[in-house]
C-alpha cells in the first residue's frame, strides 16, 4: 500500500476522492433475456404475426424481467442490473434512448418505429445488423452522420425498468451502451464527430435517472478493449470528463469486457467516474494509482464460456486488485451463455459437473464474493488460463491453381453465365421441427421422420426446378441448425436441450459443447445430397458447415489451442467432402460465416488466428479434385480486415451478404478481396420483404460494373430457413428473371 502511495503523482491526488460505495459485493453485468424456454421469442413472433397485441408483448416482457430479478436476488446476488432486457437489441434501445431514430422510421406507434428499424416494413429496409465484437450476437447498427438529427433523449425504457424493479422491492443499476462504443459501432461518416451531441443525450438520460433516485448507472464500453487510435482515446477522456462533471447524475460504472482495457485504462482511471468493470478472464488485473479511489467490478466469472470458474485463479485475481472497493462480477453480460445447466438432464453427469450456465455463474459470483470477503486465499498458484499455441500443424494441399480448376469445373458443370443459386437452407416448416421433437420424445419413428425429410427435399427441388435456378440445393430440412447438426453427428461434442443463446431479435442458437477430441464416425450428409441429386439433372450442391464456424459456434474446450481444435474439426469435414465427391456430387459448399467472428479484437493477435482459420478451411477442402467446385459462404461482406484470409480460403466461389448493405461490398476496395467466383447477395433474407425485379437488376448491374460477368453468381444474402415458402418463391422468381435480363444485356 505504501509503495502504491509513493507512485501517486500529485495531479492524481485530486482524482482520488473517497470511493462512492457500490451497493454490495457481487453483481453481473447483464443476463439472458430471451427466457429460459424462449418465452420472449414466442411472444415477439406472435406479436409480429398479429396474433398477439402490444399489451400481450409487454406483459410477456414484464414477466421475464420479474423472473430474472427474483432469480438473481434469490441466488444471493447483491447488486442487480436493469435495462438489460430488450425486445430486440440493446444497441437499438440505446439509439432510441438517445433520440437517434432516422427520420424515415418516425411514423406509427413507438413499437412500430422500433420494429421497423429492427426488421424493416413492406416499404422500408431495416437498419443494418452486424456481429457484436467477437460474439455470435448481432446488434442493430445505428446510423449517425454529419446530418443526423437527434430527437429528444428518451429515458422511458430505462426509467420503466427501474420502477418495475422497485415495485418488486429491488433497487437496480440501469445499463446503457456507453457513448464511445455507441458511436464506434455506428455507421455513417465519422460518427465520433457527433460525440458532443450524443453526450448531450447521455446527460439528459443520466439526469432523468438521478431524478428517479438511481444511484448507479452502468455504461457498457466493450469497444475500449480493441486497439484505439490516439484520437479515439482522447474522445474517451473527453466523454468521461464531461459526463463525470455533470452536476446531476448517478455514479458511473464504465464496463469493459471481451478483453483488456490496455491503453484505455488510464483514460478511464483518470476520469471522474466512480467505477470500472474489467474482464479478468481475458484481461489483466488493472493497475493504476487512481483506482484507489474507485470501485472495480472484477469480471472473474466468464460471460462467454460455459466451464466452471477456476476458483483459485479467480481468488488470486481478486486479491491482486488494488482499488477503493472490489466487487466480484462477471466478465461481460451473461447474455451469451444459456440459462441453466440443471435443465440439461440428458448430459453425461461427468460433463455436466464441469459446466456453469448463467444461473450457476451467478452462484459462482456470489460464492467468490463471500470467500473474498472472508479473506480466503487461493490454495495453489494460479495457472495460466489459456494453453500456449503449439507449432502449426502442416496444412494439407492438393488442388491446382484456380484457373486450372475453373476450366475443369466449367467443362464438368456447363453452367450459364450468371448462375442462379441459393445459400443452402429452404424454409423450415413447423411440421419438421415438431417431427424432430417427436423423434426425440419417441413418438415418431426414425423411418417416418426420414420420409418427411425426403418429402421436404422433393418439395424444395421441385420449387427450384420450376423457378429455373441453375445450381440447386437440397434445402437442409434435416438440420435443426447448421452447427448443431454436425455436432450431433461427430464425436467429441455434446448438445443441449434448452441451452439457447440469443443470436438476434427472436433468433436463438443452441451452441454445442465441444469437450473432447473430434472425429467423424461415418458420413453425415451424403445420403441427403445424393437423394436430392437423384431428383434432378441440374447440379445439386453438397452443403457443409466449415471447421472454423463449427468451432466458433460451439462452446469449446480451453485445454487445447484453438488452432488444434479447428484442425480436428477440419479433418472430419475433409472426410465428408471426400465422401460427397465419391458419391458424384460436383459442387460442395463449405460455409464459413463465422470466419471473422473469432478475429481477435487486438491487431497483434489477428494474424495468428487468421493463419489457423485459413489453415483449417484448406485442410477441410483441399482434398477435393480440380473439377469439384468448392463454394463458401460468409454472411457479411465487410472484408476489410480479413480480405487476405478470404482469398486464402481459395474457394472457387464465395457468396456474401450484399443486398442488406446496399452493395457496399462492390466498392472497389472491398471487391478486390475476391479474385475467384463471387455471389454478392441480391436478396436480403433477414426481412420478410420480397425484392422487386428492378431492385435485383440494379444490384446485379452494380456487380457487373466491377466484376467480370464470368465470375458473378446470383444468390440471396444468406440461407432461406427463416423465411416462408411464398416469400422465397416470389423472391427467387424475381432473381431468375433479373438474371435472365442481365444475361441478355451482356
Ligand atoms: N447453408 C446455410 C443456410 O443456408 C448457411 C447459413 C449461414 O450462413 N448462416 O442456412
Ligand atoms: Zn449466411
Amino acid at each position: 500500500q505504501d509503495a502504491l502511495d509513493l507512485q501517486i503523482r500529485p495531479e492524481w491526488k485530486e482524482l482520488i476522492v473517497t470511493a462512492v460505495s457500490f451497493p454490495g459485493t457481487s453483481t453481473v453485468l447483464g443476463y439472458p433475456r430471451i427466457g429460459p424456454r424462449r418465452e420472449l421469442k414466442r411472444a415477439l413472433e406472435s406479436y409480429w404475426e398479429g396474433a398477439a397485441s402490444a399489451d400481450d408483448l409487454r406483459a410477456a416482457g414484464a414477466g421475464l424481467r420479474e423472473q430474472t430479478w427474483r432469480r438473481l436476488a434469490g441466488l444471493g446476488l447483491a447488486a442487480l442490473p436493469s435495462n438489460t432486457f430488450s425486445y430486440y437489441d440493446q444497441v437499438l434501445d440505446t439509439a432510441v434512448a438517445l433520440g437517434a431514430v432516422p427520420a424515415r422510421y418516425r411514423a406509427g406507434t413507438p413499437e412500430q418505429t422500433y420494429f421497423a428499424m429492427a426488421r424493416g416494413t413492406a416499404g422500408l429496409a431495416p437498419l443494418r445488423m452486424t456481429k457484436w465484437f467477437d460474439t455470435n450476437y448481432h446488434y442493430i447498427v445505428p446510423e449517425i452522420g454529419p446530418d443526423t438529427e437527434f430527437g429528444p433523449a428518451d429515458p422511458g425504457k430505462a426509467l420503466a425498468e427501474v420502477r418495475e424493479a422497485r415495485a418488486l422491492g429491488y433497487e437496480t443499476r440501469p445499463v446503457l451502451v456507453g457513448p464511445i462504443t455507441f458511436l464506434l459501432l455506428a455507421q455513417g461518416t465519422a460518427p465520433l464527430d457527433r460525440l458532443d451531441d450524443v453526450l448531450g443525450g447521455y446527460a439528459a438520460l443520466l439526469a432523468a435517472l438521478a431524478d428517479e433516485g438511481v444511484d448507479w448507472v452502468q455504461l457498457d464500453e466493450p469497444a475500449l478493449v480493441a486497439d484505439r487510435t490516439p484520437a479515439e482515446l482522447a474522445a474517451v477522456r473527453a466523454a468521461y470528463d464531461r459526463l463525470g462533471a455533470l452536476p446531476r447524475r448517478p455514479a458511473l460504472l464504465v464496463a469493459s469486457y471481451f478483453g483488456d482495457l490496455g491503453e484505455a485504462l488510464p483514460a478511464l482511471a483518470e476520469s471522474p467516474i466512480e467505477g470500472i468493470a474489467v474482464d479478468l478472464v481475458r484481461g489483466e488485473v488493472p493497475r493504476h494509482p487512481a483506482l484507489a479511489g474507485k470501485v472495480v467490478v472484477a469480471g472473474v466469472v466468464s460471460g462467454r464460456e460455459v466451464w466452471r470458474t477456476d476458483r483459485d485463479r479467480a481468488l488470486a485475481s481478486l486479491h491482486a486488485i488494488q482499488a477503493g472497493q472490489v466487487v466480484v462480477g462477471t466478465a461481460g453480460s451473461l447474455l451469451h451463455v444459456p440459462y441453466d445447466v440443471e435443465a440439461e438432464t440428458g448430459l453425461e453427469p461427468a460433463l455436466r459437473d464441469r459446466l456453469a450456465f448463467a444461473e450457476q455463474k451467478v452462484a459462482e459470483v456470489v460464492e467468490l464474493a463471500e470467500l473474498f470477503a472472508s479473506g480466503v486465499r487461493p490454495q495453489r498458484a494460479a495457472v495460466p488460463s489459456r494453453p500456449r499455441e503449439s507449432a502449426p500443424v502442416a496444412e494439407r494441399e492438393g488442388r491446382s491453381p484456380y484457373p486450372v480448376r475453373a476450366a475443369a469445373q466449367a467443362g464438368r458443370l456447363s453452367l450459364p453465365v450468371l448462375p442462379v443459386t441459393t445459400i443452402g437452407s429452404f424454409p423450415q416448416t413447423g411440421e419438421l421441427r415438431a417431427a424432430r421433437a417427436q423423434v426425440a420424445a419417441g413418438t415418431l419413428t426414425e423411418a417416418d421422420y426420414e420420409a418427411l425429410v425426403r418429402g421436404e427435399i422433393e418439395h424444395a427441388i421441385g420449387v427450384q426446378e420450376r423457378l429455373g435456378l441453375d445450381v440447386l440445393v437440397h434445402g437442409e430440412p434435416e438440420r435443426n441448425d447448421m452447427v448443431q447438426y454436425f455436432a450431433e453427428h461427430l464425436d467429441g461434442f455434446a448438445v443441449t436441450r434448452h441451452g439457447w443463446v440469443q443470436s438476434y431479435g427472436s433468433r436463438c442458437t443452441r451452441p454445442p459443447i465441444l469437450h473432447g477430441d473430434v472425429s467423424r464416425p461415418g458420413p453425415i450428409t451424403v445420403r441427403w445430397a445424393t437423394y436430392a441429386q437423384s431428383l434432378t439433372a441440374k447440379p445439386v450442391k453438397g452443403m457443409l458447415t466449415g471447421p472454423v464456424t463449427i468451432t466458433a459456434w460451439s462452446f469449446r474446450r480451453d485445454d487445447l489451442p484453438l488452432r488444434e481444435v479447428m484442425y480436428q474439426v477440419a479433418d472430419a469435414i475433409r472426410a465428408e467432402v471426400a465422401d460427397l465427391e465419391a458419391a458424384g456430387i460436383g459442387i460442395v459448399q463449405v460455409d464459413e460465416p463465422a470466419l471473422r467472428e473469432l478475429l481477435p479484437l487486438r491487431r497483434a493477435d489477428q494474424d495468428a488466428y487468421l493463419a489457423g482459420a485459413v489453415g483449417a478451411y484448406r485442410r477441410a477442402t483441399s482434398g477435393a479434385g480440380d473439377s469439384t467446385q468448392i463454394h463458401t459462404h460468409l454472411c457479411y461482406s465487410d472484408a476489410d480486415q480479413i480480405a487476405a484470409a478470404i482469398d486464402g480460403l481459395d474457394a472457387d466461389v464465395t457468396s456474401v451478404e450484399s443486398a442488406r448493405s446496399d452493395g457496399r461490398i462492390l466498392a472497389e476496395s472491398a471487391v478486390g478481396a475476391f479474385t475467384r467466383g463471387l455471389g454478392p447477395g441480391v436478396y436480403d433474407i433477414h426481412s420478410p420483404r420480397v425484392p422487386s425485379v428492378t431492385e435485383v437488376e440494379k444490384l446485379l448491374g452494380a456487380a457487373l460494373a466491377v466484376l467480370p460477368a464470368g465470375r458473378v453468381w446470383v444468390n440471396p444474402d444468406c440461407g432461406l430457413k427463416t423465411r416462408t415458402y411464398p416469400q422465397v418463391e416470389a423472391a427467387l422468381a424475381n432473381l431468375v428473371t433479373a438474371a435472365a435480363s442481365a444475361r441478355q444485356a451482356l
